[in-house]
């Protein structure tokens, strides 16, 4: 992204007449949809905004620590002229929030982005929307104390997997440097965020890793709402199960199929450098990166899971067809 660019002018003129913002991201939050949350959301509310954080799913427990994560509420509620959402790449992802209201600016970094908003800062080779963040917000007018610093730096951290995904580059190793030297401390927030996970995340680890399966070079493992129950884990997500399932050196492409409420199934990809599982992910109704894409199918598990390994497995021999499948 170029600095200062028009775009980045236009946001921040528009900012100027804003007042009372609502700011918002995507379902089933990571580290990078809660970083960008917050970051952006108390720079906003520094410069004297008033800002409401809200979030369809509560923030998980590795990114509580974070400065502004208990003024996150889940509904809108009151007056609001300037409505902002972050790292979502379509507008049905944030949850039931706004949904007829288009937002005036959104900012992201998802290949599969769709443009909603009436600004649109969207930069795929962006590590993170935090590192867009990490970048703009001077050009905004806006600071980063050492809270946002925080907030953005973990953002980086997740989302880059602890600086080693595939499209990490020498401008977002200065971003991180640049933010540590702002306030935030790097091996803390890398052990909340990517290492340290409670006993019955491991243990719902255990009940997806007992299903794991392998067809040639794709791989594949289910987490059931009966397992969450059994173990007592909490969240709807996957406690990050999926990036252990991507280090797993005899597969191209892993898939982790997680059963939720109302006949729904949650499905992230992961490939190997050389696979665009995003594609995948866009016809079926999500969306993503090359590297790591997700999508929310209606179905039971077992036709959900079905008609998403069969559509895999023609992806990974060629013979697969760019047809939508919702
Ligand atoms: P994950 O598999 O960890 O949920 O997500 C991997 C990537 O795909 C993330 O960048 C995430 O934002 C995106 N993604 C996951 N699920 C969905 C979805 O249902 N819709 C869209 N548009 N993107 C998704
Ligand atoms: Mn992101």
């Amino acid at each position: 992204m170029k600095p200062e660019s028009t775009l980045v002018g236009a946001i921040r003129q528009r900012l100027v007449t804003a007042t009372n913002i609502i700011l918002s991201t995507h379902i089933r939050p990571d580290g990078d949809a809660v970083g960008s949350l917050l970051g952006l959301g108390l720079a906003l509310e520094n410069a004297g905004k008033k800002v409401k954080l809200v979030l369809a799913d509560p923030v998980p427990a590795n990114f509580r620590h974070l400065e502004g994560s208990r003024q996150i509420t889940q509904s809108v509620k009151g007056e609001f002229d300037t409505f902002i959402i972050v790292d979502s790449s379509d507008q049905q992802r944030i949850g039931n929030i706004l949904v007829d209201r288009q937002p005036d600016i959104q900012i992201d970094h998802h290949v599969t982005n769709l443009s909603y908003g009436k600004l649109n800062l969207v930069d795929p080779e962006s590590v993170a929307t935090s590192a867009i963040l990490a970048e703009i917000i001077p050009q905004l007018g806006l600071e980063i104390n050492p809270p946002i610093a925080r907030a953005l730096l973990t953002g980086i951290i997740t989302d880059t997997i602890g600086f080693r995904t595939s499209n990490m580059t020498p401008q977002a190793m200065r971003l991180a440097a640049d933010l540590m030297e702002q306030g935030a401390d790097l091996p803390e927030l890398y052990y909340r965020s990517l290492v340290q996970r409670s006993f019955t995340a491991a243990r719902y680890w255990g009940m997806g890793l007992s299903t794991l399966q392998k067809k040639d070079r794709l791989i594949w493992a289910t987490l059931t709402q009966v397992d969450r129950q059994l173990v007592g884990y909490n969240g709807n997500d996957d406690a990050d199960l999926t990036n252990l399932l991507s280090s797993i050196s005899e597969s191209d492409i892993a898939v982790l199929f997680i059963e939720q409420k109302d006949e729904k199934v949650k499905i992230s990809w992961r490939a190997q450098p050389g696979w665009d599982v995003s594609k995948i992910a866009l016809n079926f109704g999500g969306g993503g990166h090359f590297a790591a894409a997700g999508a929310e199918v209606r179905g039971t598990l077992e036709e959900v899971q079905k008609r998403v390994l069969a559509a895999t497995e023609a992806f990974l021999v060629g013979e697969y067809s760019n047809q939508s499948t919702v």
